[in-house]
């Protein structure tokens, strides 16, 4: 399938090729509801079991919506909801409990955990098979080594998002912003399996302009409002901006928004807006960019239901052909 694109004359001449997530997830969601519906044909239904501690408005929103993916694809779904004192020893026995339960392919422990909770021991104990998040150190091991496995849901989109766009990563230079272990050091193995030239960078690197301006795919995740500036982007660019930030203040949202009067008075009227890592002046320069909101965001509840589903069919299902290819390694141009 290929998205549309999607080129605009927006409020400051637009150029770039708008990498439009929400649309990627609609065709992401119609293959799972397929392939779904084809499991329950064998009597398999795709569950995911979430584990909530405690009361956090954010957590309880991402959850909330992780459960209506699963309603909306017709798969099962069922929340665990301890108290916010809950022990590691009461974790592990839950995720015990869930690593057993033969109708739950997908175990997601909701972060953050309570101080209190050794939160590496929870994750650790999730059966791998079950591991959607992707954390696993089994997991991540077979990623190391381009196996199939279960792959973290948010690079795993971003790769979705190049290869549904048609945007060649074999032999492309791209260069990571940042390496953490849920993001940027995933994406960069995901990259690499799939032929480019990667580049990983993180605070301590020197001259990063001079690097990002190398790149013919930048993939930017520091959580750092608007660092990247447009005129670190090489003309032509492919641009997936990972960063969520909400921004607050006024003059940094004038600095974000000089060209974007709309947004900016939006920002004026609401008093905060959601910004990507990149300044959005980049659409100016880029070839393709994902937008913030909607670029991203979208794909990792949408990795997150395909990685269940992928779940279901690797433990549960092995003999049944597979109708689509997201999330993983092997699906990414890798080996
Ligand atoms: P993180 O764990 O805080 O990692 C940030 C990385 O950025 C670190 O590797 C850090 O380097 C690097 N960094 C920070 N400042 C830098 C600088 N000035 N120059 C170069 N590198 C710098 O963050 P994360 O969990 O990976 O998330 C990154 C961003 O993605 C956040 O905005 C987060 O909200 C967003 N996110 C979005 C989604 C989504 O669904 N859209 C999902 C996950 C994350 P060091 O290692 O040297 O400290």
């Amino acid at each position: 399938m290929r998205v549309h694109e999607k080129k605009e004359k927006g409020e400051c001449g637009m150029t770039a090729r708008i990498l439009d997530g929400t649309k990627i997830r609609d065709a992401i969601f119609g293959e799972l509801k397929d392939e779904v519906a084809i499991l329950a044909s064998t009597g398999i239904r795709p569950g995911l079991a979430a584990v909530l501690v405690g009361k956090n408005p954010a957590s309880e929103i991402y959850v909330k919506s992780k459960i209506a993916a699963c309603q909306q694809l017709g798969m099962g779904s069922g929340l665990i909801a301890p108290a916010a004192s809950a022990s590691t020893a009461e974790l592990l026995a839950i995720v015990e409990d869930l690593n057993r339960d033969n109708d739950t392919d997908g175990i997601l422990i909701q972060l953050p955990l309570p101080g209190q909770v050794d939160t590496k021991r929870v994750l650790e104990a999730v059966d791998p098979a079950k591991d959607v998040d992707g954390f696993h150190p089994v997991n991540l091991g077979r990623l190391v080594s381009g196996r199939p496995g279960l792959v973290a849901c948010t690079p795993a989109g971003c790769m979705e998002i190049l290869r549904r766009n048609e945007i060649a990563i074999e032999g492309a230079n791209a260069v990571v912003l940042g390496r953490s272990d849920i993001v940027g050091k995933p994406m960069a193995l995901l990259l690499m399996h799939a032929n480019a030239t990667v580049t990983i960078c993180h605070s301590k690197t020197k001259d990063l302009a001079e690097v990002v301006r190398r790149a013919d795919i930048v993939v930017a995740a520091m959580g750092k409002a608007g660092f990247v500036e447009a005129d670190w982007i090489r003309a032509g660019a492919a641009v997936i901006d990972v960063g969520t930030n909400r921004v607050t203040d006024a003059r940094e949202a004038e600095r974000l928004f000089r060209n974007f009067p709309a947004r900016l008075e939006k920002f004026r009227a609401k008093g905060n807006a959601l910004v990507g890592d990149v300044h959005p002046d980049a659409v100016n320069v880029a070839g393709a960019i994902t937008p913030v909101p909607g670029g991203v965001g979208p794909m990792t509840i949408t990795m997150l239901m395909s990685n269940t589903v992928k779940a279901a069919r690797m433990r549960r299902a092995k003999a049944i052909p597979r109708t689509i290819s997201a999330g993983g390694p092997a699906s990414s141009g890798g080996r």
